[in-house]
């Protein structure tokens, strides 16, 4: 059997089969089963058992341990990775986000120690019966995001359930009930002791997707939004503008960068930079972030750009995002789309091949001109390569004429 002709639902069916065969309770668990019942594809789908991680381990020789505390193993099926986590319990929690210690326990625990009602379910496939020991199913069927137990100790066993709350309320169009809600702008602040790193992961998912305006709206009402990170104190305009913005990007999943773009064009490039370093992130995503936030203004004013500079703008790999900011912003501000359709007319207008060409003079051929190294060379090919993206010159005769003239000058 091989990967293509099973998905991964296929291979968690078949670890289930292959545990009960083994005397187990095998069952589907989490997001998975909640994805089902609302007919969304699961991003994965997890296996818990009764089996310990030793047992596991006999069943499936392959298996690999992950989470070492947490004893789940990660089973190979079908090309599939499919982690099978042990029934627990999970015991105290003091750094806010892990518990210090878990013990294997019985289904009905490993439920209550979900963090919400709609992602405490589990389903048994092989009688395809939904098992609910938290009354998931009709919070599924309301529209409500509850946490499994008294919202305060959940909250504070593990600040990040806050912000999942929100993205999985914004996701999937449901109301926080009141006591959670209530719960998340009591500990809000909290949010602040968990790491950059993990914020951005919970954030990256809330703004890339669709729903990305009501999950900004969420952070303002819970007042998450003003605990992201230490140093991004919320500011009232900026972030109903940036509600905004959100709400006019496409109706897709956009790239990471251009929603944090849309969350901080409001701010000088130094201060969106500022923001990236809170955050933590990559330097190639802070990189394209504070160059949107930087050409935004240049786009707007396209009319004022030399070709060559435009050229250069379209060049850079965020040019489509770009132009998806621009057109947000100017939704967003209430402004016709004007400037935007110049820009995508200009843009439309330009050959792929003229947008980047290649140099019509190298550095090889002024030093057989006579030129030696250094960096009055670096400044000249530069200048007649500008010259080349005006299209002020468009062959080698051109380009050497006006390097021998700079050269002379
Ligand atoms: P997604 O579709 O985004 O993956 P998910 O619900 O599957 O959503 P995961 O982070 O993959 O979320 O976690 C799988 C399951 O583990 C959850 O459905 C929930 O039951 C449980 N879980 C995850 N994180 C926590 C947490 N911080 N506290 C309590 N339970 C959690
Ligand atoms: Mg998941």
């Amino acid at each position: 059997m091989n990967a293509k002709s099973h998905d991964a639902f296929d291979a968690a069916l078949h670890a289930i089969r292959k545990l009960c065969a083994e005397g187990h309770v095998a069952l589907l668990a989490g997001g998975c089963v909640r994805d089902r019942l609302l007919n969304r594809k699961p991003k994965d789908y997890d296996v818990v058992t009764d089996a310990t991680p030793t047992r596991v381990k006999e069943v499936f020789p392959r298996a690999r341990q992950v989470g070492a505390k947490f004893g789940v193993m990660l089973v190979r099926i079908f090309g599939h990775d499919i982690e099978v986590a042990t029934f627990r319990s999970d015991g105290p929690y003091t750094d806010g986000r892990h518990p210090d210690a878990v013990t294997f326990g019985t289904d009905i625990e490993d439920a209550r120690r979900r963090d919400f009602t709609i992602n405490g379910l589990f389903f048994d496939p092989i009688d395809e019966r939904v098992i609910d020991y938290v009354d998931g199913r009709s919070d599924l069927e309301a529209g409500i995001i509850r946490t499994i137990g008294d919202p305060h100790r959940r909250f504070a066993e593990d600040h990040l359930r806050m912000l999942r709350g929100v993205r999985f309320a914004a996701r999937f169009g449901f109301e926080i009930e009141p006591a959670t809600a209530e719960g998340i702008k009591r500990l809000a602040a909290h949010l602040e002791s968990i790491s950059a790193e993990r914020v951005w992961m919970e954030l990256e998912m809330i703004l890339t997707d669709p729903t990305r305006a009501r999950g900004w709206s969420l952070l303002l009402e819970t007042g998450l939004r003003g605990h992201l990170a230490p140093a991004w104190p919320p500011m009232r305009d900026e972030d109903m503008a940036t509600h905004d913005r959100l709400a006019a990007l496409p109706n897709r999943a956009v790239s990471a960068r251009l929603a944090l773009a849309a969350v901080v064009c409001g701010r000088t490039p130094d201060d969106a930079g500022s923001v990236c370093r809170t955050l933590r992130l990559s330097n190639r995503l802070s990189k394209a972030v504070v160059w949107m936030v930087r050409s935004l203004p240049a786009v707007h004013k396209e009319g004022s750009l030399e070709l060559a500079d435009f050229k250069l703008l379209m060049a850079e790999e965020s040019w489509p995002d770009l132009l998806e900011l621009l057109r947000g912003e100017l939704i967003g501000t209430g402004t016709n789309l004007d400037p935007y359709e110049r820009v995508r007319d200009r843009a439309a207008a330009i050959p792929a091949a003229s947008v980047i060409p290649p140099p019509l003079v190298t550095g090889d051929d002024l030093c057989d001109m006579g030129m030696s190294p250094g960096r009055r060379i670096g400044e000249i090919l530069e200048a007649v390569y500008r010259a080349q993206l005006n299209e002020h010159i468009t062959d080698h005769k051109q380009a050497v004429a006006m390097a021998r003239k700079l050269m002379g000058s």
